[in-house]
């Protein structure tokens, strides 16, 4: 029998290791506990004891015991019992997951106090108004997490006591005030639930760790763990802390510090204090906040002590600390630690840094940054002239440049999302509510709150463009409409451009311009913390990694672009363009063509034109490989479209006849499944010359660079082969071109003939097709759709939706390879190529050769290389780096 579970732990008791267990910030408190940093002491009940909950609807029996046991510990070492009458003690309850989940589930204050304690809080601290304040807060928050109070009804008392009294904010109100206002929350408790709020401190402590163990499933956390595909099943813990408190006057108060700028990653200290407050006070950004570094004039001891331990815990966990402390009459305490969440910018400015003051290995500093967040750095900045002047200014919360439509509700923004409007989100500030208009819009403006409100923390997690705080602007939402400082208004639905870099907002739409990051990476040149930072992790990636990383490129310029961005060849050049725009009239003749005579005609008018083209990739690409894939989509892509070509000729008094022969063929090759019908190899197979014509191309192309000195390195590849019939066919006739050509020019032509690997029949019969093949290219996003029995097209646009909503696929399979049933099929392909050709080369030309997810597997199933759009090659190279840290697997700075 194993041991039996245990389900609450003091603080001293865990450590930062226990996360899984403990939750992020139980773990964090133990750990601090640990370390000796000023804690108020508690426990935690673990994420099991959730589990358990959630699934039986009850506390294991065993938890109930072992809390009351925690509980007394408790009240021992702080002398006072929870709740006692005359001086009482009174303390958080705290939910915490083991992913950080700011502000998505529920905490409760002050748990302890009734209305005999209430007198004694008053006494024991000498503050009648503070212990009537901690009251109302107490009733406010237990009445609407755990009793299912609307809040709004509580806010609305607090409004309409304010108006009686004429002052704004509640902190104005005085003890009488507060005790009235407590009478009547009571009342508003029983009116709303037939109950009266529970005087027992211990039936509080209890039904609060209920309320938080529920808010595991409450909406906007199960939105949030979408999102950031945390797993369902993971449960909350449960901190209980004895409560200090930071509103007891003008020594005391509350902030958020950082060990670092979280927004770009600059070294030094960084935060929010709060003079005279509460904890939730900040983070929810109802009171402007002032820089952390007035603490050291407010408060200098407190803010040496807290320098000292900021130093404490970024050297002890080595990575940017975000911390929640209270000063107490003087007396500093720690309330939470975590890794904090951090912009793309930052990500590299720290990780670079910390592996400088060596703090960290390389290795770990590139596990620490990744693919998503270099493309997010490449993204075009604004273009800004100085006549453009801003609406307002606001903090830079979370950098980008952003252009939307304004709305005022979260609702809204869903909404016009959902109809392919960029919107930009305007609250004076953000709720957790406001969770999935964050999620669906562009930008997130706020005109309230510094950058640790909400709206900052949550935004710089998601990437979100954010700029909040512009105090200026005046946000009606129920106008629907902001105004600024010189009376300017800006309506639902206006364009406006938000900067979350310089933390400006403009009306319309700004131009956009090359990032400096995406300059640098092209250009080779830029200066700064942030570009060495980031070509710094490139290097490192570059050095490490195993998997080599082309472009897909079809024009001598993409090529050109993609080498610049660090590609080592091509992986995939479609020749298809070639045979468009102007070209297309010969391409006609081609098809329409009655003999043989006719066909070898267009197609020598081709030739030339062919050649030139590769002649000008090859040489962009001297030196690497080219992979060029031979004519892939259905000629009638090529021809006008049959609608509109009946129409022009039943329109018509004297139709042309050319117009005539061409609806002709476009209806003898009409096909009702293009994607299945006559393209590939097959269309190699069955049109005469095509196959030789293109190669002949190509051949003549390598012939030129070589007479030109070059050293070209162009590959053949067949695709949509299905069994190896079609590949040795296909492969005779090009290896014929190749020596006729070689016979004509002298030259040696032994070209690479390779095929892609995009129909289940060539993957399961990859050992048979390796034997007439030098190189496998898996063309996955043919082999996602042969696989599923699916058109990508047709499915996005009607089902995909669903199927994403009811988790059918936690991401579309055509943008994150389907490592289970696709993958299976790359796996086996491998492996059963390589075990038929040792050298066989293999590599993925895919979307999925640029997503970060997929490049891991990729690694992992042994391919050569990726091939992936030219603007993702950075990331690519970075993700292939990232692939090779086994630690990465463990690393998680969520
Ligand atoms: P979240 O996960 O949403 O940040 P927390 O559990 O950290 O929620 O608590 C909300 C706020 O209450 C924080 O500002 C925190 O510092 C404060 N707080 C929590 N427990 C205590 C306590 N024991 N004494 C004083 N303030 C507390
Ligand atoms: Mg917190
Ligand atoms: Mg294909």
């Amino acid at each position: 029998m194993s041991a039996p579970t245990q389900y609450v732990y003091a603080f001293a008791d865990g450590d930062r290791e226990m996360a899984g267990l403990l939750g992020g910030k139980g773990a964090g408190l133990a750990e601090m506990t640990r370390l000796g940093l000023p804690v108020p002491p508690g426990f935690t009940v673990t994420t099991e004891a959730c589990k358990v909950y959630l699934a039986t609807g009850e506390e294991p029996p065993e938890m109930g015991v072992e809390a009351a046991h925690a509980l007394a510990e408790l009240e021992r070492a702080m002398g006072r019992t929870l709740g006692q009458p005359g001086d009482p003690l009174l303390v958080s309850v705290r939910s915490g997951a083991r992913f950080s989940m700011p502000g998505m589930m529920e905490t409760i204050l002050d748990i302890g106090l009734g209305d005999d304690s209430v007198a004694g809080l008053a006494k024991a601290s000498g503050q009648e108004r503070f212990a009537w304040d901690s009251y109302r807060r107490l009733l406010q928050m237990f009445g609407r997490t755990v009793m299912g109070v609307d809040g709004d009804l509580f806010e609305e008392a607090i409004a309409a006591h304010k108006a009686a009294r004429s002052v704004s904010a509640d902190h104005d109100l005085d003890a009488d005030e507060l005790a009235l206002l407590v009478e009547e929350f009571k009342a508003l408790i029983r009116r709303e639930t037939g109950e009266d709020f529970p005087q027992d401190p211990v039936e509080q402590l209890q039904r609060a760790i209920r309320a938080v163990f529920e808010s595991w499933n409450g909406e906007r956390a199960r939105v949030y763990r979408h999102r950031e595909h945390i797993s369902e099943d993971l449960g909350t813990a449960v901190n209980i802390q004895a409560m200090v408190f930071g509103n007891l006057g003008d020594d005391s108060g509350t902030g958020v510090a950082f060990t670092r700028d979280p927004a770009t990653g600059a070294r030094g200290v960084y935060g929010d204090y709060l003079p005279d407050a509460q904890g939730e006070d900040v983070v929810a950004g109802v009171r402007d906040a002032v820089p952390l570094a007035e603490l050291e004039k407010l408060d200098p001891r407190s803010y040496r002590q807290l320098l000292g331990h900021l130093g404490t815990l970024e050297e002890h966990y080595r990575d940017l600390c975000d911390v929640e402390f209270t000063i107490e009459r003087g007396r500093l305490w720690i309330l939470q630690t975590r890794v904090g969440k951090r912009t793309a910018e930052a990500a590299f400015r720290i990780a670079h840094d910390l592996c400088e003051e060596q703090a960290i290995t390389a290795d770990e500093a590139l596990a620490r940054v990744d693919g998503a967040e270099l493309t997010r750095l490449m993204f075009p900045r604004f273009d800004l002239r100085p006549t453009d002047v801003p609406l307002a200014h606001g903090v830079p919360a979370s950098p980008g440049a952003a252009v939307g439509v304004v709305v005022f509700d979260s609702a809204t923004a869903v909404r016009r999302a959902a109809a392919g409007e960029q919107t930009v989100l305007v609250r004076r500030e953000t709720t957790p509510d406001d969770l999935p208009g964050m999620i669906a819009a562009q930008a997130v403006l706020t005109s309230r709150g510094g950058k640790t409100s909400h709206a900052a923390v949550v935004a710089r997690g998601m990437g979100k463009v954010c700029v909040c705080g512009a105090e200026s602007l005046t946000v009606d939402p129920v106008a629907r409409r902001l105004t600024t400082a010189d009376g300017v208004q800006v309506h639902e639905g206006d364009t406006v451009s938000v900067d979350g870099t310089a933390g400006t907002v403009h009306l319309g739409a700004l131009p956009l311009t090359a990032s400096d990051v995406g300059r640098a990476l092209e250009s080779g040149t830029g200066t700064g913390a942030l570009i060495e930072a980031v070509l710094g992790a490139l290097d490192h990636a570059d050095a490490v990694r195993r998997l080599d990383v082309r472009a897909n490129a079809d024009t001598p310029a993409d090529a050109v672009r993609a080498r610049a961005l660090g590609a080592r060849g091509i992986g995939l050049c479609r020749t298809e363009h070639m045979f468009l725009g102007e070209r297309r009239s010969l391409v006609e003749a081609m098809i329409l063509a009655r003999d043989d005579a006719a066909r070898e005609k267009a197609l020598s008018a081709l030739l030339p034109l062919q050649r030139d083209d590769f002649t000008g990739i090859l040489e962009a690409m001297d030196g690497l490989p080219v992979t060029i894939r031979l004519l892939d989509p259905p000629l009638h892509e090529f021809l006008p479209d049959r609608t509109e070509l009946a129409v022009r000729i039943a329109s018509s008094s004297h139709p042309d006849p050319h117009d005539r022969r061409l609806l002709g063929a476009v209806e003898r090759m009409h096909e009702e499944n293009p994607m299945l019908g006559l393209r590939g190899v097959r269309l190699g197979i069955a049109v005469p010359g095509l196959v030789a014509m293109q190669v002949r191309a190509v051949a003549e192309a390598v012939v030129r660079r070589l007479a030109d000195g070059g050293d070209p390195r162009a590959e053949i590849m067949i695709p949509l082969v299905g069994t190896v019939e079609e590949l040795r066919l296909a492969r005779a006739e090009t290896e014929r071109v190749l020596a006729e050509v070689a016979a004509e020019t002298g030259r040696t032509l032994d070209l690479p003939i390779g095929t892609m690997i995009e129909l289940p029949r060539a993957a399961l019969t990859a050992g048979r097709i390796a034997g007439a093949a030098d190189f496998f290219s898996f063309g996955t996003n043919d082999l996602t759709q042969t696989t599923w029995g699916l058109s990508r097209d047709d499915a996005e646009a009607s089902f995909f939706p669903l199927y994403l909503e009811k988790g059918i696929f936690p991401v579309s399979p055509f943008e994150s390879l389907d490592q289970e049933g696709v993958g299976r099929l790359v796996e086996m392909a491998v492996e059963a190529g390589r075990a038929v050709n040792p050298g066989l080369e293999t590599g993925v030309c895919g979307e999925h050769g640029g997503d970060p997810e997929s490049i891991h597997f990729f690694h992992r199933a042994g391919l050569d290389y990726v091939s992936c759009s030219p603007f993702r090659i950075p990331a690519a190279r970075l993700e292939a780096g990232r692939a090779t840290l086994t630690a990465v697997q463990n690393s998680d700075s969520r």
